[in-house]
């Protein structure tokens, strides 16, 4: 009946309005939204400042195309640099884009040191994106049965394991660059072990590989820094962003320092959408909104407060297995798979939640989120597991 291509198993409920974190379907029920989207209506639903910041850009100039100067794009830019230290950044229109930007600029950057057949590490449980080459770096054999031959030029090692990464580093002279997620989201909100990133970071340097964070989902803010790789101190070559830079409005970035600056000149890759401004003009009002509410420091009190409360009501139930987070990237760990609990939340409490790699209840609520709300959502997600 539907002339949707049937690419998303949807939930049979549709929202028709959303302020802050609750959401209304079209009977007019409310609903609390403890995904954001998929982590990208960080600051809430409907943000008046970056609502305000649309209608007076849509009515002002939507498009012009990156052959000319796009002010917009210039400040966002500044922005950008400022907060992560970063140098020069690439806008396109998603996450996936941002990783191909991210994945041809190693290319580029192996070729120019002759390498020939540039390859990038990448992780197990990863995810990068659905387009060819993003496909084929997410480490999900699941989502990519059925499209190949996929790209070559990648090898895979466990995930926050650094004796696999040295053991590539010795056999392999086509590396050219890591690709990592701080946390990862997809695979499970996997958080890990300290001295982790610091160590690739090392590899990187000892090796001449780009360190590329993938931070589309971990980024602005959600974590209770600006950049989940902050938490450690060190700073990436190649950094990608999207989900939450646009609270909605669709926005990705490549941002690039050290020796992935200039790999990427005029001609070697474009976007006709990217870095828009209509899109950036949301951007610059989130960027906004985060400094001033110092939403990066709420984000990090309420995701301690929500692990703690998780711990202490969850502690003696036996299908948990796992409590784990960073700021507002939370994952519950169950001993079965649970896909219907999303289902459940949905009808029972009326609650946005998600099920990913199987097992894993994801939580990824607002960073304006506030404690009562929490509690809801809490109250929520407990109860659910005690009908497992
Ligand atoms: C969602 C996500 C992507 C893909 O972003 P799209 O905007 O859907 O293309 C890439 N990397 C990570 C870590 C993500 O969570």
């Amino acid at each position: 009946m539907s002339h949707i291509m049937p690419t998303y198993g949807r939930l049979p409920v549709s929202f028709t309005k959303g302020e802050g974190v609750y959401l209304w379907d079209t009977e007019g029920q409310q609903y609390l939204d403890a995904l954001s989207g998929i982590a990208v209506c960080n600051i809430g639903h409907t943000h008046p400042r970056v609502v305000d910041a649309i209608c007076q850009q849509a009515g002002t100039l939507m498009h012009t195309s990156n052959l000319y100067g796009i002010e917009q794009q210039e400040a966002l830019a500044d922005r950008l640099a400022e907060k992560s230290g970063m140098e020069h950044i690439f806008f396109s229109n998603s996450g996936a884009e941002a990783n191909e930007a991210a994945i041809k600029l190693a290319r580029k950057y192996g070729h120019s040191k002759g390498i020939k057949t540039p390859t990038i590490i990448v992780m197990e449980s990863s995810f990068h994106g659905r387009t060819m080459a993003t496909l084929t770096a997410t480490g999900n054999r699941k989502a990519q049965v059925g499209f190949e031959p996929l790209v070559s030029g990648f090898v895979r090692v466990p995930y926050n394991d650094i004796e696999a990464i040295q053991n590539v580093a010795k056999n392999n002279k086509d590396i050219v660059a890591i690709l990592v997620e701080p946390v990862q989201g997809e695979g499970g909100v996997r958080v890990p072990t300290m001295g982790y990133l610091e160590s690739l970071r090392e590899i990187c340097d000892n090796n001449e590989w780009l360190l590329m964070v993938d931070e589309v989902q971990s980024g602005i803010g959600r974590t209770g820094k600006w950049f989940a790789h902050q938490h450690c101190g060190i700073k990436p070559d190649v950094m990608t962003l999207a989900k939450g830079l646009g609270n909605g409005m669709p926005i990705g970035a490549c941002l690039v320092a050290g020796p992935a600056v200039g790999v990427l000149v005029a001609g070697n890759h474009g976007s006709t959408f990217g870095g828009g401004p209509l899109a950036c003009a949301a951007a610059n009002a989130v960027l906004d909104v985060i400094k001033e509410g110092e939403l990066c420091k709420q984000a990090a009190e309420l995701g301690l407060y929500i692990l703690d409360q998780f711990k202490a009501r969850l502690a003696d139930n036996t299908h948990v297995k796992d409590i784990r987070g960073k700021g507002l990237m939370i994952g519950i760990e169950l001993d079965q798979d649970a896909p219907h609990l999303v289902r459940a939340a949905l009808e029972e409490h009326k609650l946005l939640i998600n099920v990913t790699a199987g097992n894993v209840i994801r939580l990824l609520p607002p960073m304006i989120m506030t404690h009562a709300q929490a509690d809801q959502m809490i109250d929520g997600v407990c109860a659910l597991i005690e009908t497992l």
